[in-house]
């Protein structure tokens, strides 16, 4: 039977990408975690032309989509070095692996002939990281930048914190690494500054995380002035997390933003209408990005019973109450707020194209949602979509009597149910009799 961790390591893949591990445990409350939304994440090279113009120092670089453009990137760069970085939205690329055979999703050489002959290997290509799907994402493009010696690399991040009701810059000496390894092996090596989000950041407070994370001397001030422009870039763009990976230091003395994560808050897509229109959403599943169209939130799992519900807690809830059940959910469909008849009908039309689905669990508790719209989108789909699948309901709350007077002079066969487990054991049920 799968934990709850594991389901919610699923409701994870909304997080998608760069996000799809929790940036710090030990700094994001569990509730962050299971927030079905799906933020908007921005491909490095993107995050750092972001920065870029916000005065923060990244190397130079051009963006490719062949090797031939790779070559002639590589060449017009003109670098001592340079680096190749396939660009997907997970992180931990350069230990990774692409089904061409090459091994490692960044590279260093100094030959631009190398960085096509590279390139040529990885575009087009699935990259497997600790943090993709096995299969792994298919890279379409690649960063060509100029590599500089790094001399020491650290760890930084600003993330929005629900435990401190706001910003937290993080950082550690140790960076470059699975940072969720050193806070779970030397967690005296993780800073952390709570910003008041009123104040701003504070000259002392990125001098001392300057300090904490060992630049010295002249590269302190340095180091807190990168600092507080990266806060305020954050804050401009209204990002929920910004993540720096190496935020490292060269032999010349310059500190600079080797690898950039940002991701934003949805909620401040009306006023960041530039960020949002780069929006990559090829590395979505196709029916995400179809849910994500009606605004309803899709998760894909692998069993057979589809769960249409309001409320990610109720996801998890429904969720784990089929498995307690011994079913096993072969996805959920999250209808959230304000509701429209059309959604419903939407919702479960992308609900049976799926084959995996044996069975329909909705599972809708009516607060803002009334449940008669919900019951008048299910009998609307039932006919037009001519269900082939048994289908269960449980509705309750706001206008829960009305509903029920629909959908049983449907004369549809509908299977009413009384509570959640009702709900639940008759899905099951309906399932296991095929
Ligand atoms: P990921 O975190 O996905 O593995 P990074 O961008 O952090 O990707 O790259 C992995 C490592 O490659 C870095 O920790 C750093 O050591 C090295 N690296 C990245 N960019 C550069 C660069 N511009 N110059 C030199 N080394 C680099
Ligand atoms: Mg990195």
């Amino acid at each position: 039977m799968a934990s709850p961790v594991a389901i919610a390591a699923q409701v994870g893949k909304l997080l998608r990408g760069r996000a799809l591990r929790p940036p710090l445990l030990a700094v994001r409350s569990q509730a962050g975690h299971l927030t079905p939304r799906r933020w908007l994440n921005l491909q490095e090279y993107q995050s750092k032309k972001l920065m870029s113009e916000h005065g923060v120092r990244v190397q130079r670089f051009f963006v490719a989509n062949t090797a031939k453009e790779a070559l002639e990137a590589a060449k017009r760069l003109n670098a001592k070095e340079i680096v190749l970085k396939a660009q997907i939205l997970a992180g931990g690329r350069g230990k990774g692996v692409f089904n061409s055979g090459l091994k490692g999703g960044v590279h260093l050489t100094k030959d631009p002939k190398v960085v096509g002959q590279l390139a040529q290997q990885m575009i087009g290509y699935n990259l497997t990281t600790k943090q993709t799907p096995k299969e792994g994402v298919k890279v379409n493009k690649v960063m060509v930048a100029e590599a500089l010696d790094i001399s020491r690399e650290t760890y930084l991040a600003i993330l929005m914190d629900r435990s401190y009701n706001g910003p937290v810059i993080v950082g550690s000496p140790q960076g470059g690494v699975d940072i969720e390894e050193v806070a779970a092996s030397n967690p005296e090596l993780i800073f952390k500054e709570q910003i008041d989000i009123f104040e701003g950041i504070k000259d002392s407070q990125a001098q001392r995380m300057a300090e904490n994370l060992g630049f010295r001397g002249p590269l302190k001030n340095q180091a807190a002035d990168q600092i507080k422009k990266l806060y305020h870039l954050f804050l401009k763009i209204d990002a929920t997390q910004v993540e720096v990976n190496p935020f490292g230091e060269t032999p010349e003395g310059q500190v600079v933003c080797f690898d950039a994560k940002i991701n934003f808050d949805d909620n401040a897509e009306f006023r960041q209408k530039d960020i949002f229109a780069m929006d990559d959403k090829s590395e979505n599943e196709p029916i995400e990005n179809e849910a994500a169209r009606y605004d309803l939130k899709y998760i894909g799992l692998d069993g057979n019973i589809a769960c249409f519900v309001n409320g990610a807690g109720l996801a998890m809830a429904t969720c784990d109450i089929i498995f307690l059940n011994g079913g096993k959910p072969a996805n959920f469909l999250d209808l959230g707020g304000g509701v429209k008849e059309s959604q419903v009908y939407q919702a479960f039309k992308l609900l049976t194209t799926d084959p995996k689905v044996e069975a329909i669990l909705v599972n809708i508790f009516g607060g803002i949602v009334n449940c008669a719209i919900i019951a008048n989108g299910i009998t609307k789909a039932c006919r037009e979509l001519e269900l082939k699948v048994p289908l269960v309901v449980r509705l309750e709350g706001t206008n829960v009597q009305e509903a029920q007077r629909i959908l049983k002079s449907s004369g549809l066969p509908i299977t009413p149910a009384v509570d959640l487990e009702d709900a639940a054991k008759k899905a099951v049920a309906s399932v296991a009799k095929k």
